[in-house]
């Protein structure tokens, strides 16, 4: 019998492919809007999924990367980012202080616990931190009615440079009375410190891109640097952005069905006319929702076809009658350049951010754009 050759590498047909290019172009766009601000490009969730070296590569006009977790932090280095990298939910343990030495890592602080632990560091450490307030998300931060104590604690640590103060906005994407406004949120900001001549951080992508009034600081786009919308009803066309991602698979098989003739688990569809029908390789274990809804386009042979049955756990089946130059291997784009992440997003209930992050390692990621 025949031995299979070690780790082989999959020639499944279906692939993120990453262009680097467009990567490049949404910074560019953020650095249009952030002018002279600084700009942290956020890439946690292994870069919303596009690869952190992928990041690296592109994201080199950047000031600085933003991102969770110590293993992320330690890719970004071994790639060769050399500038800032910003931990922003900061240390879970005081072990993690090992990795801030050792890759020269600046913290976010935002509750007592990361207090405390600055205050049992050896005062020959030095450590960099972002100090964050809630200022109406109501999530992470210190109280504004705790900031002098706070930054009076952290003043006393010579262990400690405070590099910035910082919040995270809760409705930048669409002010939702009676909740915090953007302009509230940075006010409330600027008054718990007004003595502050330092930095300060708090614009994510929806501030940086549709409140473009806000002052100095700097700002921490995400979900715009991949080339998605932060904010539902705007386009990341009309923003300027280009899909940084395109989650590329093939058409497997076609199946011609007589009318009356259904597809798939539960018979879900059935053809109303003679209909030519191409079965996909993508499904859920891949990513892709197992709730698109008939009609959901995919992008194959240079038309939009619909989505038509239910997703499975590894195909997905499409109506191509319409789509005449599509044949088995020809490449279906499940969102792109031409099938906004957004749109496939919008028609389950969610948002492109969350299509994007959760995409599983089974999905090979490939590069382009170079
Ligand atoms: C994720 C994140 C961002 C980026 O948000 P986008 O909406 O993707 O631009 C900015 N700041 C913090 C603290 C975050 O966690």
């Amino acid at each position: 019998m025949a031995r299979i050759p070690p780790s082989p590498s999959s020639s499944r047909p279906l692939q993120a492919l990453v262009d680097l290019s467009a990567l490049a172009h949404n910074l560019a766009q953020a650095r249009a809007r952030a002018g002279s601000r600084p700009i942290w490009a956020v890439v946690k969730a292994n870069a919303y999924r596009h690869g952190i070296e992928n990041a690296v590569r592109a994201f080199g006009a950047a000031d600085g990367l933003a991102l969770l977790e110590a293993d992320e932090a330690q890719r970004a280095r071994d790639a060769g980012w050399r500038k800032p990298i910003l931990l922003l939910e900061g240390v879970f343990e005081m072990r993690d202080f090992a990795v801030v030495d050792a890759l020269d890592l600046t913290v976010v602080v935002h509750c007592e616990d990361q207090l405390a632990m600055l205050e049992h560091l050896p005062a020959d450490r030095r450590v960099s931190i972002y100090l964050k307030f809630d200022t109406g998300m109501n999530r992470l931060g210190f109280p504004a009615g705790q900031a002098n104590a706070v930054r009076a604690r952290v003043a006393a640590l010579p262990q400690v440079q405070v590099v910035a103060l910082m919040t995270h906005l809760a409705n930048a994407d669409q002010e939702q009375l009676p909740g915090p406004t953007v302009r509230g949120q940075r006010a409330a900001l600027h008054a718990l410190a007004p003595d502050w001549r330092g930095a300060w951080s708090i614009s994510n992508s929806a501030a940086l891109f549709l409140h473009p009034d806000g002052g100095p600081e700097a700002v921490r786009p995400g979900i715009t640097l991949y080339g998605a919308s932060p904010a539902a009803g705007t386009s990341a066309e009309s923003l300027g952005l280009r899909a940084a991602m395109q989650l590329q698979a093939r058409v497997l098989a076609l199946r011609e069905l007589a009318p009356g003739e259904t597809v798939g688990y539960g018979s879900r569809w059935t053809a109303a006319r003679r209909s030519r029908i191409g079965v996909v390789t993508c499904g859920y274990a891949d990513g892709y929702p197992r709730t698109a809804p008939e009609g959901m386009p995919v992008w194959v042979g240079g038309c939009r076809a619909p989505l038509v049955g239910r997703v499975s756990m590894d195909m997905l089946t499409v109506d191509l009658t319409e789509v005449p130059d599509a044949v088995v291997g020809s490449p279906v784009e499940l969102w792109g350049p031409n099938i906004s992440v957004d749109e496939v997003a919008q028609r389950v209930g969610t948002v492109g951010y969350e299509l994007l992050s959760r995409l599983p390692a089974r999905v090979r990621e490939a590069t382009a754009g170079a």
